[in-house]
């Protein structure tokens, strides 16, 4: 089944069924792929349908760890030539990631990865020949995806403590970001959040950057200065300055509550994702966009319509109740999720688990500041619920203890009334797959 079409290799059907186009898999790279890429790649192709057929879900980490398999160095030669964007960051990467394929996608074929970012996901991604292809990366796995990638884009969003017993020191990942971009030899741009100073840190010295006033994400502590470790002064408008001489940089796009404002350019944002931190994700997204050649008006029209990414923000029938799916991993995202809910008193159901992707240790939750849901019905559920519990109960939050989360909904809201439910990443999405939501 593959063919050569002008010197490139295409394939033009599966045996299997999968739910992709036809023109997908139009093997259409600039490098003609040795023979071994092929087949590393059909063999990845045909997995993933597999375990779609079987329901196991999308089948991008499992055909990717296929083609790996076959062979080792497919991701380099999948993105000889390409027009890589890489995105990374503690928090909003995947909506990063989303946001930004919408946008190119306006005017031409992407590719991007859909929540998986380690390897085996980002060969899946680079498998479908596009015009862009676009990475959302773990930010430990940043430096090896610059050398195997070499992007045309690097978008940096933020860094925050994650899950403490698969989090390094954030202070060592930016000097991990930062060694690898003093060692870029090719032609790249990087869109960086010029409100975070790790960030800044990682990035200032490098000649071609696109910075973006992309929000603290609510962070309340004390910022420290990244050069010479002194608690930074942050003013009224959100800028940050030391002693030291280290500042904010001044942003080439910014956006508030009605307008995004872009070099020589300004224009009414209203991104269908909601909260502020989703408003800089959408800032961050039009500006890599735009780094590609992408027209920003219609950049802006592309984000705008998006409404939910890998189901998170969807409003799901659970039981006879209209639930929001909210996401939350850690402690900058529960900053987020909190500033969302906070104008409505629907009852709120809070399903934690503890497997490898949410992080096995849930001291964590000691950081997030749930006295913030004073006053409102909780519902502790899922595998560590009991840590949750006590979690709670020392911030002064009553909460039902409830193992099932279509129960805890129950729980907490007649038929017919609104609830929320916000998820660590594998109790939001076992609960997705439990419900048949397609995303
Ligand atoms: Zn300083």
């Amino acid at each position: 089944m593959l063919r050569q079409i002008d010197g490139r290799y295409a394939v033009s059907s599966m045996v299997l069924h999968d739910p992709h186009p036809a023109s997908e898999h139009l093997i259409a790279f600039s490098t003609p792929l040795p023979l071994r890429s092929r087949l590393a790649v059909l063999a990845g192709k045909a997995t993933s349908a597999v375990s779609r057929r079987l329901l196991l879900g999308r089948g991008a980490v499992i055909g990717g760890r296929v083609t790996l398999a076959v062979d080792p160095l497919v991701l380099t030669r999948l993105t000889a030539g390409r027009a890589v964007t890489v995105v990374s960051g503690t928090n909003g990467k995947t909506t990063t990631t989303l946001l930004l394929a919408e946008a190119l996608g306006s005017t031409r074929t992407v590719s991007s990865t859909a929540g998986a970012n380690m390897t085996a996901g980002l060969v899946t991604a680079a498998a479908r020949p596009t015009e862009e292809l676009v990475l959302e990366v773990d930010e430990l796995f940043v430096a090896r995806t610059m050398t195997t990638t070499r992007p045309t884009v690097l978008v940096l969003l933020n860094l925050s403590r994650d899950q403490l017993d698969r989090m390094v020191e954030v202070r060592r990942v930016a000097d991990r970001w930062r060694a690898a971009i003093a060692e870029v030899t090719w032609n790249m741009t990087i869109v960086a959040n010029a409100d975070d100073p790790l960030v800044v840190w990682a990035v200032h010295r490098f000649p071609d950057v696109v910075w973006v006033a992309g929000g603290t994400r609510g962070r309340r502590e004390a910022i420290q200065c990244p050069s010479c470790g002194q608690v930074a002064i942050v003013n009224a408008a959100g800028m940050w300055s030391c002693a030291c001489g280290s500042a904010r940089p001044s942003p080439n796009w910014t956006v508030d509550a009605d307008h995004l404002h872009g070099p020589a350019f300004i224009s009414p944002f209203n991104p269908s994702l909601p909260g502020e931190a989703n408003r800089s994700n959408a800032a961050m997204a039009v500006a890599a966009a735009a780094a590609r050649g992408v027209d920003r008006h219609a950049a802006i029209s592309a984000v705008e319509r998006v409404e939910s990414v890998a189901g998170r923000y969807l409003t799901v029938p659970i039981a006879g109740r209209p639930v929001r799916m909210l996401l939350a991993k850690n402690p900058a995202s529960w900053t987020e999720v909190l500033h969302l809910i906070d104008d409505d008193l629907r009852p709120i159901v809070i399903c934690v688990n503890a497997r490898g992707p949410d992080g096995r240790d849930t001291s964590w939750l000691w950081d997030v500041a749930f006295e913030g849901l004073a006053g409102r019905v909780v519902a502790a559920c899922g595998e560590r619920r009991w840590d949750l519990a006590m979690r709670l109960e020392t911030a002064g939050i009553r909460c039902l203890v409830v193992q099932d989360p279509v129960d805890a909904v129950r729980a907490v809201a007649p038929a017919g009334s609104s609830v929320e439910l916000v998820g660590t990443y594998s109790a939001f999405h076992d609960l997705l797959r439990r419900l048949h939501v397609r995303w």
